[in-house]
C-alpha cells in the first residue's frame, strides 16, 4: 500500500431531512470534489486544498437529492442489519431465546440470541461471536493449507490477524502476518478458503504475477470460477 497523503480534516454538521448529519471535509492534493457517505452514517467530502467554503457549499446543495438517497440507503441497511445476519453464506433473522444459553445457536435460518443480551448490544455481542468464530475457522484453514506452501516460501508460516476492512479481503505482509477481513465469515466458506489460499499464494510471490497465478491453479484449479462468485457478492454488497 502507499504511504498516505497528506490531508487536512475538517468537521462540521449538515441539516438533512430535519437530522443533523455529520459532515467530514478532507482537503487535500486533488483536482476535483468528491461525495461519499462512510460506513458510520457520516458524509464526506474530498476537496482540493484551499477549496474556497461557498464552492463547498454549492457543491453540497447540488448533490442534495443523492445525498438524501444515500442516507436512506444507509439507514435501510441498518435496519436490515439489526434483524438478520448472514453467516457463512446463509442468512439468519435475530430472534432472542427462550433458553438459558451463553452463545447464539443457528438453526434452520434464525439466530437465537442469548436472553440476557439486550437490543441495543445485539451487534456488538453478535461481532465479538462472529471474531471467535473466525478465529478458528480462517486457522483451521491456515493450518490445513500451510504445509503444501512450506516449502520454498518467503515467510515462516504466517500470523493469524483478523481485521475490518472496507475495500479488502485479506493481505500477507512480509513481515509474515496473513490480514483476513471479518466480513468474510458471512460469505461461503468455499470462498473464504479461496481468499485463504490466494493470501498463501503470496507467501511464494508478492506480486500478482502469471507465476502467483500458476501457483494459484495448481492449489485450486476451481479459482476462477471462486473469484467470480466473490465479484458477484461484492456487487450485491450494499454497504
Ligand atoms: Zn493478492
Amino acid at each position: 500500500m502507499s504511504p498516505q497523503r497528506q490531508t487536512h480534516e475538517h468537521k462540521t454538521t449538515l441539516q438533512l431531512q430535519g437530522q443533523q448529519v455529520n459532515v467530514i471535509i478532507k482537503a487535500s492534493q486533488r483536482k476535483s470534489l468528491r461525495l461519499s457517505v462512510n460506513h458510520n452514517g457520516e458524509v464526506e467530502v474530498k476537496i482540493p486544498l484551499r477549496c474556497p467554503k461557498h464552492e463547498i457549499m454549492a457543491f453540497l446543495t447540488r448533490h442534495n437529492q443523492w445525498l438524501e438517497d444515500r442516507l436512506d440507503q444507509f439507514k435501510q441497511v441498518q435496519q436490515l442489519q439489526r434483524q438478520q445476519m448472514q453467516h457463512l453464506g446463509e442468512t439468519y433473522r435475530f430472534r432472542r431465546s427462550e433458553q438459558s444459553h451463553k452463545q447464539p445457536v443457528l438453526m434452520a435460518g434464525v439466530c437465537y440470541y442469548p436472553n440476557i443480551w439486550t437490543e441495543t448490544q445485539l451487534l456488538e455481542k453478535v461481532e465479538r461471536w462472529q471474531r471467535e468464530q473466525a478465529k478458528e475457522l480462517y486457522q483451521q484453514l491456515i493450518d490445513h493449507w500451510w504445509p503444501q506452501f512450506s516449502q520454498g516460501a518467503l515467510i515462516s508460516k504466517p500470523i493469524l490477524r483478523i481485521k475490518k476492512m472496507r475495500s479488502r479481503w485479506g493481505s500477507l505482509s512480509s513481515k509474515g502476518y496473513i490480514n483476513l477481513n471479518l466480513k468474510l465469515m458471512e460469505l461461503d466458506p468455499k470462498l473464504i478458503e479461496m481468499v485463504v489460499v490466494h493470501e498463501l499464494c503470496h507467501s511464494h510471490y508478492f506480486d500478482h504475477s502469471t507465476h502467483f497465478y500458476r501457483l494459484m491453479a495448481e492449489k485450486l484449479p476451481h479459482y476462477k470460477q471462486l473469484e467470480a462468485q466473490l465479484r458477484v457478492v461484492e456487487k450485491n454488497c450494499a454497504y
